[in-house]
């Protein structure tokens, strides 16, 4: 495959809140070999690079004076199966649904929670994806991952990932690391995470009583489906804002004039607050001025009607922070890269 350099290219097609900006340079990457080639091109040409995957968990706010690498790399394997315990590998382009539906096919599972994220593969350990009580560290067995500075590949583990709630050490050092491969342990035998949400209800609705990996996936699907918007029909970016972790006394103290504060205990002692609760109770649900606004189901989703602007939908974002914290004394940190 050749590499095919381009200026001046509308990055509109490649984010999914649709903003049309523009990267002074483009490329798509589909192997190792490509991707160094890239780097080594973006150095003699004296631009930095930033690399993109579906684009997926990002507030695009200006053009991008840089090379803007896209992975484009394809490939997924089974490395191990022992009848029991299976690893199993995918290279950083593919697109993370597929990657789901796939392992699903070949009887694994440990994915299935995670269904209907857009993006890749690559991204995903960038901010520990998770959905419905499951986050990839649970699953996680390993990545390859490219020293930017060094140019030497570098093996990760569980614990040199440092994975967080939606963080990890890639997300920590932006610009270090391009992930180039990523491992997943997965098992034959189900071990069902039905407790999040509206998973359980769903399985019954559906008349689901024993729930197959396949069964769970559905039912998440069919959940997603309904409360969130389709970027390729909305733009959006997923959940805008994270679920804040505060003091215990802090969720007292909102119960104390808002009894229905939606709270969730952590291994810590400390609390996680649901933020589409707190962004829907002071009156944001549905907002819109302009072309930015917030969706009419689900109060953590920023959307793009048309033709809003990075910039435009970021003051609309500060705007909801300023408020949540006059108004609960809550920091909301956005989730989204911004550029
Ligand atoms: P991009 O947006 O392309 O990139 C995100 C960041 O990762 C950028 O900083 C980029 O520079 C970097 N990056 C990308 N690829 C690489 C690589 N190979 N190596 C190094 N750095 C890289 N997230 C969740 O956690 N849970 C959800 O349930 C969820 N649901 C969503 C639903 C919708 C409708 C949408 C639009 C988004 C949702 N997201 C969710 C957010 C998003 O899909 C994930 O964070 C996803 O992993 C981003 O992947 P991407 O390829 O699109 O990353
Ligand atoms: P929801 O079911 O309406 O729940 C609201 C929030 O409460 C969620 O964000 C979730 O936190 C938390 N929550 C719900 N049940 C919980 C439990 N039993 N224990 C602890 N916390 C609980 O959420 P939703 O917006 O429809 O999303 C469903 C799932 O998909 C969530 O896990 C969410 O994170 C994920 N999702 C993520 C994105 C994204 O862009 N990051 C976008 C869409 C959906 P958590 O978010 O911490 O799980």
């Amino acid at each position: 495959m050749t590499m095919q350099w381009q200026e001046q290219v509308s990055l509109k097609p490649f984010n999914t809140f649709g903003i049309d900006v523009k990267a002074r340079y483009f490329v798509q990457v589909h192997d190792d070999d490509e991707v160094r080639e890239a780097l080594a091109e973006a150095r003699r040409r004296g631009v930095p690079v930033f690399v993109i995957g579906g684009g997926s968990n990002l507030l695009l706010t200006r053009d991008i004076d840089a090379l803007v690498l896209h992975m484009a790399s394809r490939g997924r394997r089974v490395l191990v199966d022992d009848g029991e315990r299976v690893v199993i590998e995918a290279e950083a382009g593919e697109p993370w649904h597929p990657f789901v539906q796939w392992s699903l096919e070949q009887g694994l599972c440990g994915l299935e929670n995670l269904s209907l994220i857009p993006g890749t593969v690559g991204a995903a350990p960038m901010q520990n994806v998770g959905a419905y009580g499951v986050e990839i560290k649970d699953v996680f067995a390993g990545l390859t991952a490219l020293d930017r500075e060094t140019g030497e590949l570098h093996e990760f583990d569980l614990r040199a990932c440092a994975f967080g709630y939606r963080d990890s050490v890639f997300k920590r050092t932006p610009g270090r690391w391009l992930i180039l491969r990523v491992r997943f342990a997965l098992s034959h035998a189900l071990q069902a995470h039905l407790d999040y949400g509206p998973v359980r209800q769903r399985l019954a609705e559906q008349g689901v009583q024993q729930p197959t990996a396949q069964a769970i996936s559905d039912a998440i699907c069919s959940i997603r489906r309904e409360k969130l918007p389709d970027p390729a029909e909305l733009g959006n970016a997923g959940s805008f804002f994270k679920n804040p972790v505060v003091a215990a006394e802090q969720v007292l103290r909102i119960r104390a004039e808002h009894p229905g504060v939606v709270a969730y205990p952590q291994d810590d002692g400390q609390m996680k607050l649901a933020a589409g609760w707190l962004i829907e109770q002071a009156g944001w649900k549905g907002y819109r001025q302009g072309d930015a606004g917030v969706h009419r189901l689900q109060s953590l989703v920023l959307v793009n009607h048309g033709q809003a602007s990075g910039a435009q939908l970021h003051e609309l974002a500060q705007r909801i922070q300023a408020d949540i914290l006059e108004r609960f004394g809550v920091a909301l940190e956005m989730e989204p890269n911004l550029y």
